[in-house]
């Protein structure tokens, strides 16, 4: 057996450094190219990827890591868990991820604390696991042909049917597993990486009594690679004396977010993969203090220790040295997935010719002037103020914020980066959009219009542009599912609004139109969820800082004529921290965050939320917390789940009729049984009708039928009342 690499890293970016895989994926979706020209552009991609980790000097290359879409999908086919409905289909894996004309895709939801989507594997009772070990077994293959051993990377048994609700299957899961380790034996692969990223959240003892018994099987078999097993997003806790007693022989740790730990019995016999450089963050890290970390696990008593990032690098953007315009003292403090591995590299050498000592961060101050806040009238007093001011038809029909954004649009931003087109020829531009999207919405029917935010290349990048202490990269995108990519800002500094950012936008619409406009903010906790923040400060102290913003914001939209002000938190959950001991605390200072930005609106200003993709069952009584008028939800793939918990909430509830994450148009008979099932659950004078998330990533072809078919599934529901 030979010994673990002194370096590496759990996973890259794998959507290319210009976004090459998000172009080619499109593509081939579009029909414009074949599978086969798919799986040559992903190959480049992956050859690209282990000759920059390997010129960077990084010892130990992962494979398995690259994906066409998703890890999670990737090892639902690894294991054969593929439903039967999806066998037939044309691409059975993309009817998985996105669903086609007949068949609705998987459910996607968050990973972890994290703003990248997995697919849900559906496990039931009765699904056959059958190892396919094609792509992990061609992975290693190709990297050889390369000239590099590579480790592949899959996601452990135990995380695997946590994430899928389907624990109690662990036995029938294992023999693939071990079919797999058999087989990258045979293929002379020396270590493989098993991810357990779900063992440092609280789990039951009979979850750690399944962590052993796994990795007691897995390590027990006589012809198999080295095992190691990778956690992160925190600390193990209780999984690692589990896991340390385990034959393994690898354990990755988080120190980034986890502490050295204690005396663990067995871990003398372990190489631990310590976590020291930040897989979550843009920031350089400290060597001495990585180094310090790194001599406090030894004298902790680990075996060997080698030098790895706290998790895959698939969170942070490619390489800093693409981003020129940054401001040189902001762009020393910043360190990308190329300059963490070259952190790595030189951590695992303890070379003392290392980095110059990193910049010191910019200091720290504390919140500004508190606002004092007065509280909003009860519920029942704001919702008689907006029924006659407002003056909607019983199930309002709504959408969420944004209409498609069109490809003339982007290239329009882009030009004015350029230099190439002046800035009131852009905005005439944005103005023609907006009036064409509340056009479209009259003539469809809707009830509360939007402006469709043709402005915004992004929810919270668009705010970060406008607000002081935050910076924009030029190519720093991350992918947040499948081919979507965004750009988070970086947020170095006190956070302050200069001036007015969305009114201008939401009054031109107003203007337009006899129908009220819903002014579309996004909230303060999402801004600081989808942005790299400053460490410097208690994101508590962040968050209520954007708030501030936020308020100021809305003071000035409600003081324009907006009568409907939505404030996004779809990042809610998100988060939420991993371990319930800390949760309370933070949705306590996450509610306060968002009232803060909101309750400055009057009695008959309406108030909406919206949230999405957020396992919402998790923080209803946050939820219920934020005390928004209207609380628009997604639910069109989670199904009456969410409806059941939302009833007491007692205010106005929006549950997502059409899914937008699909190309697919729902038919109004489909929305018209979704709307009838919202109704069977909820009060009808509380019921709203919108889509489950915004629409800028559709195309109006799409966007136009299926509102078609909400406005008249709602109107024939409206018939029946
Ligand atoms: N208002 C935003 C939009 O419609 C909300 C997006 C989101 O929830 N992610 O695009
Ligand atoms: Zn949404």
């Amino acid at each position: 057996m030979s010994p673990f690499p002194q370096s590496t890293v759990l996973g890259y970016p794998r959507i290319g450094p210009r976004r090459e895989l998000k172009r080619a994926l499109e593509s081939y979706w579009e029909g414009r190219s074949t599978r086969a020209e798919l799986e040559r552009a992903g190959a480049e991609l992956r050859e690209l990827t282990w000759r920059r980790l390997a010129g960077l000097g990084l010892a130990g290359l992962p494979s398995n890591t690259f994906s066409l879409y998703d890890h999670v999908l990737d090892t639902a086919v690894l294991l054969g868990a593929v439903p039967e409905r999806y066998r037939e289909a044309a691409d059975p894996y993309f009817a998985m991820a996105r669903g086609t004309e007949g068949l609705a895709p998987l459910r996607m939801t968050k990973w972890f604390d994290t703003n990248y989507h997995y697919i849900v594997p559906e496990i039931g009772p009765d699904t056959v696991f059958k190892l396919d070990a094609a792509k992990p077994l061609a992975e290693v293959r190709e990297a050889r042909a390369l000239g590099f051993e590579t480790r592949p990377v899959v996601v452990g048994p135990v995380t695997f049917l946590l994430l899928a609700g389907a624990l109690d299957r662990l036995d029938d899961v294992l023999g693939p597993y071990e079919e797999l380790l058999a087989a990258l034996a045979a293929e002379g692969v020396e270590w493989v990486q098993l991810d357990e990223p779900a063992l440092v959240a609280d789990r039951t003892p009979e979850e750690l009594a399944a962590v052993r018994s796994a990795y007691d099987r897995l390590g027990s078999l006589t012809t198999r690679p080295s095992i190691f097993v990778a956690s992160y997003f925190g600390d193990l806790g209780e999984a690692l004396p589990a896991l340390a007693a385990t034959p393994v022989e690898a354990i990755g740790l988080d120190l980034v977010r986890g502490a050295v730990p204690g005396a663990v019995p067995g871990l003398a016999g372990k190489t631990v993969v310590a976590g020291v450089v930040s897989g979550r963050d843009v920031w350089r890290t400290s060597r001495d203090r990585a180094l310090a970390t790194l001599s406090a696990l030894s004298a902790a008593g680990a075996g060997r220790v080698v030098v790895s990032t706290s998790c895959s690098l698939l969170h942070v953007p490619y390489d800093v040295d693409a981003e020129p315009d940054l401001d040189p003292a902001l762009w020393a403090r910043l360190a990308f997935a190329e300059q963490k591995v070259a952190e790595v590299v030189d951590l695992a050498g303890a070379s003392a010719a290392g980095f110059d000592a990193p910049p010191p961060a910019e200091p720290s101050v504390a919140l500004r002037e508190p606002v004092v806040l007065e509280e909003r009238a009860p519920y029942p007093v704001r919702a008689a103020a907006q029924a006659a001011h407002l003056r909607l038809p019983a199930l309002p029909i709504t959408t969420i914020g944004s209409f498609p954004q069109t490809g003339a649009l982007r290239a329009a931003r882009a030009a004015v980066a350029a230099g190439t087109l002046a800035l009131p020829d852009y905005e005439r531009q944005v103005e023609a959009e907006i009036e064409h999207a509340v056009r479209v919405q009259e003539r469809l029917g809707l009830d509360v219009l939007v402006h469709g935010e043709p402005e915004r290349n992004d929810m919270v990048q668009y705010f970060a542009e406008h607000l002081d202490g935050f910076a924009v990269t030029r190519n720093g995108w991350v992918q947040s599912y499948g081919s979507r990519c965004t750009r988070p800002p970086i947020l170095h500094g006190d956070v302050g609004r200069p001036s007015p950012i969305t009114v201008r936008w939401a009054g031109y619409a107003q203007s337009l139109t006899d129908k009220p406009v819903k002014g579309m903010l996004t909230g303060p906790v999402t801004i600081v969820a989808w942005s790299f923040v400053r460490a410097d400060l208690p994101l508590r102290d962040v968050v209520l800082q954007v708030a501030d913003a936020v308020r100021e914001e809305v003071r000035d939209l409600e003081a324009a004529g907006v009568s409907i002000i939505q404030v996004d938190e779809p990042a809610l959950r998100e988060l939420l921290p991993l371990r319930r001991a800390a949760q309370t605390d933070y949705l306590e200072w996450a509610v306060a965050a968002y009232r803060r930005a909101t309750s400055g609106a009057s009695e008959r200003t309406q108030i909406h939320t919206h949230l999405c993709y957020s396992d919402a069952d998790q923080i209803l009584a946050a939820i219920d917390g934020l005390d928004a008028d209207v609380t628009t939800i997604e639910s069109a793939r989670s199904g009456a789940r969410i409806l059941g918990a939302v009833r007491s909430f007692g205010r106005g509830l929006g549950p997502g009729v059409y899914d937008i994450h699909s190309p697919r148009v729902p038919s109004a008979g489909e929305v018209e049984q979704l709307l009838r099932r919202t109704l069977a659950a909820l009060p009808v004078e509380r019921v709203w009708v919108n889509p489950d998330c915004g629409l800028k990533t559709r195309t109006y072809e799409q966007v136009e039928a299926a509102l078609t078919n909400v406005v008249s599934a709602a109107r024939r529901v409206r018939e029946t009342l």
